[in-house]
């Protein structure tokens, strides 16, 4: 791609210096012209040294008009190849679902192997060498301060940025091996700010399946059988039943008329329904109310079942019986281990737990 760009540039180049030299050419060769006309008019007597002055003067001043001429070829140049490689851009496939190697179902091990990663506008890390290794089926959870890494780690493992240094490989495989289509297939990413289209609830709870967008009519890609029982699994049978429309009603732009808790379990109903081996969730920062809270924990905890579930905790009594706690701090994890381990330890963990509990 650069390559095709310097040659365009080199080309424009090519055209700006010849064009200058050969606008200079015509030009001269004109005046020349016409001071030979001039001057035979003259001979004869029909145009005064006056007539002639002004004459000149006025075609003097045609120049610099005719020379701008040339950067006007260039800057027409430029937005055509401009125009160009926007419409190329517009009309590029999507990356095809083929360029993943492995489109099939992973198992959901993963392993973070010396991840580092700055954001474009910042000069230093937002995580540094990160190390962790999480076997399938196991739930761990990462805790620590705000702006201490761990969207910043989720967001790596969901595949949104990839990592500046180090590789995330799942199964294994390096997850740009994987390719993205692949490996969002076998993510569910749980959070109270998940994104809601406006339309039916079943459609939302549908919405993460790996089917391809059907449009807005065609209600027959919903498993409707399938929605019930993931609502069921999620605890949000019973809220979304008593709405106004049940399963049909839309829940509007955003979902405006869902609470926290409720679109979490809408989340969390998705989950189910995609049925994906990884379980992303990123518990919400905002309190719930005391009963959503325990109906999205238990809900959680039934998703995980034979899932890899990475958490993000800010309850940290929601993860006591986590299999593994990391704990970031300034981009690097400085504590891992379970509760009790960390507890004994004394150290920043056992802080936040003693913070959390006054
Ligand atoms: P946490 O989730 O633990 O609160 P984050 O991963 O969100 O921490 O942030 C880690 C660091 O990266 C912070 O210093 C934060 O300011 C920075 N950061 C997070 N998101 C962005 C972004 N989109 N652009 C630039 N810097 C970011
Ligand atoms: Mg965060």
């Amino acid at each position: 791609r650069a390559n095709v760009v310097r040659r365009a540039l080199m080309k424009q180049e090519t055209a700006n210096a010849a064009s200058a030299p050969l606008i200079h050419i015509v030009v001269s060769a004109a005046i020349a012209v016409i001071v030979a006309f001039a001057i035979q008019q003259g001979q004869r007597g029909e145009m005064t040294a006056g007539d002639f002055f002004i004459f000149f003067t006025a075609l003097l001043s045609l120049l610099p008009p005719l020379k701008s001429l040339s950067s006007v070829n260039s800057v027409i140049q430029r937005g055509l190849a401009a125009a160009g490689s926007l419409f190329g851009l517009i009309d590029e496939t999507p990356e095809s679902s083929a360029s993943g190697k492995l489109a099939n179902r992973l198992c959901g091990t993963i392993e973070f192997r010396d991840v580092s990663y700055r954001y474009a506008d910042r000069d230093v890390d937002a995580l540094s060498s990160v190390s962790i290794a999480i076997k399938a089926g196991t739930r761990v959870a990462f805790v620590g301060a705000s702006g201490s890494g761990k969207s910043t780690a989720l967001s790596l493992l969901a595949g949104f940025y990839a990592p500046s240094a180090g590789s995330i490989l799942v199964d294994g495989v390096p997850t740009h091996v994987i390719g993205l289509h692949a490996l969002r297939e076998n993510l569910s990413l749980v959070s109270q700010d998940v994104l809601l289209v406006s339309d039916s609830v079943a459609r939302n709870i549908a919405f993460g399946d790996s089917m391809p967008p059907a449009s807005q009519g065609d209600r027959a890609s919903v498993d409707q059988g399938r929605v019930r029982i993931a609502a069921l699994a999620a605890g949000a049978d019973a809220f979304v039943s008593a709405l106004p429309g049940g399963y049909d009603t839309n829940v509007g732009e955003d979902g405006g008329l869902l609470s926290g808790g409720q679109r979490q379990r809408i989340a969390i109903a998705r989950a189910f329904y995609k049925n994906a081996p990884i379980v992303l969730f990123d518990e919400a920062t905002s309190a719930l109310d005391a009963q959503s809270e325990l109906v999205v924990q238990q809900s959680l905890l039934a998703l995980g079942e034979g899932r890899t579930v990475v958490q993000i905790a800010h309850r940290l009594s929601s993860i006591r019986d986590a299999d593994e706690i990391f704990v970031f701090d300034g981009g690097r994890i400085v504590e891992r281990g379970s509760h009790e381990t960390l507890v004994a330890l004394g150290g920043c963990y056992a802080a936040l737990v003693k913070g959390q509990a006054a």
